[in-house]
């Protein structure tokens, strides 16, 4: 995928030529000579990148960020002359995620530009693992559940059969299926998995009695039942 670039600068040399360096490099740049033509082309269209000159006629780009950023978190390199408005970015805190200044190269730009859309690509991979369920998150690899922000402490094999029925949602397993899978033994005391079930319910469980999420099938199993109550 080609990512798009939207570039708002209004010296015109300027812009051509980021705009040039971003094509050899295979993205796609959209041009806005100011801060209000950047706007409306945010409302009907969406970007990658957003490389922001901070001196503009009419809005400038602090009030554009900070506009943007009520309700956009595309990420966002600023240019600027001013040395100072380094200090000014940062400080403020109005989400910028890399700052150069002018003049600078544009090969310098375009390797941040990338560098950047490198950085957001993998953390966004990296979310993507999460699966969530009700107010909680488990990222599978990283032996981690989450309720909120908070850390919900489970135990490894805890974690695993939490892990083995979150991904095979809505699939029924007896405890001999579940002691198979997740202790790797065809014969042992089928109690282990029940003590674990009631440990995690313990753990995640508003009422352990009446568990939402990994029910009891009378005579077939257990099976974790989807919960679509939140998206994140
Ligand atoms: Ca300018």
């Amino acid at each position: 995928m080609r990512a798009r670039v939207l570039i708002i600068e209004d010296e015109i040399d300027i812009a051509q030529l980021i705009s040039l360096y971003l094509k050899n490099d295979g993205m796609e740049p959209v041009l806005c000579p100011d801060a209000e033509c950047g706007l409306k082309t945010l409302l009907i269209s969406s970007f990658d990148l957003i490389i922001l000159d901070i001196n503009l006629p009419g809005m400038d780009g602090f009030q554009f960020l900070q506009t943007i950023r009520k309700s956009n978190n595309v990420p966002v390199i600023i240019v600027s002359a001013r040395k100072a408005d380094e200090d000014l970015v940062l400080g403020l805190g109005i989400g910028a995620d890399e700052f150069v200044v002018k003049p600078f190269s544009p090969k310098v730009l375009v390797a941040r530009a990338r560098a950047l859309l490198r950085r957001v690509s993998e953390k966004a991979t990296l979310n993507s693992k999460l699966i969530f369920f009700g107010d909680f998150s488990l990222d599978p690899e990283a032996y981690l559940v989450k309720k909120g922000d908070s850390r919900i402490f489970l135990t490894a094999k805890e974690f695993e059969v939490l892990r083995f029925l979150l991904l095979h949602q809505g699939k029924t397993f007896t405890a001999s299926q579940l002691y198979e899978k997740i202790w790797g033994k065809k014969y042992g005391d089928l109690a282990t998995v029940a003590i674990h079930i009631q440990r995690i319910r313990k753990k995640i469980e508003e009422d352990p009695a009446n568990p939402e999420f990994i029910q009891n099938i009378y005579g077939a199993g257990y099976t974790f039942v989807i919960q679509p109550r939140h998206t994140h």
